[in-house]
């Protein structure tokens, strides 16, 4: 059974691309459905496959309130990204209470495949971009603590461990 990886482990690689998923065997599959019971267990909204520690372009997204539309996307790649940008708060499975106001584009274009290997492409909006973009962030090796100031991130994940630690 996959579980999380510790925020330190992830952070080893940051800057380290995931490897391209060449072939959707059932390898690959099963990782994706362990990803996505993993999300609602952990009632999270996005999951990507560095965080479960391994090093390949999947993510499973849900982010409907009833939670019943898991979207899985395999080798990822934004298209198109609107120039405006919106700023939001944001959460990370991988750092449990942590809020950082993260400023991300307001609509996005992916393409993707999905679990049967058939390409994808649709738009996204509002949370549903904001998550997508947050997993192909990790897939780049790149968090959301470093989509904020350096003086933000140290002010704010100061407050974080020091409440997690005591
Ligand atoms: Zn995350």
């Amino acid at each position: 059974m996959l579980r999380l990886i510790e925020h330190e482990a992830l952070e080893r690689d940051f800057g380290e691309p995931c490897e391209i998923v060449s072939e959707i065997d059932q390898n690959i599959v099963q990782i994706a459905h362990e990803m996505a019971h993993l999300m609602y267990n952990s009632d999270g909204i996005g999951l990507a496959a560095p965080q479960v520690g391994v090093n390949k372009r999947i993510i499973v997204v849900d982010c409907t309130e009833e939670r019943n539309n898991t979207v899985y996307l395999i080798n990822p790649e934004i298209q198109w990204q609107s120039p405006r940008n919106i700023q939001s708060k944001e959460g990370c499975l991988s750092y449990p209470g942590l809020v950082l106001p993260v400023s991300r584009p307001e609509r996005i274009k992916v393409i993707a495949l999905d679990l049967n290997g058939k390409k994808i492409e649709f738009e996204a909006g509002g949370i549903y971009a904001r998550c997508i973009y947050h997993e192909i962030d990790h897939l780049n090796g790149v968090s959301f603590t470093r989509r904020v100031s350096r003086q933000v991130r140290r002010h704010l994940m100061r407050k974080w461990k020091q409440k997690r630690d005591a």
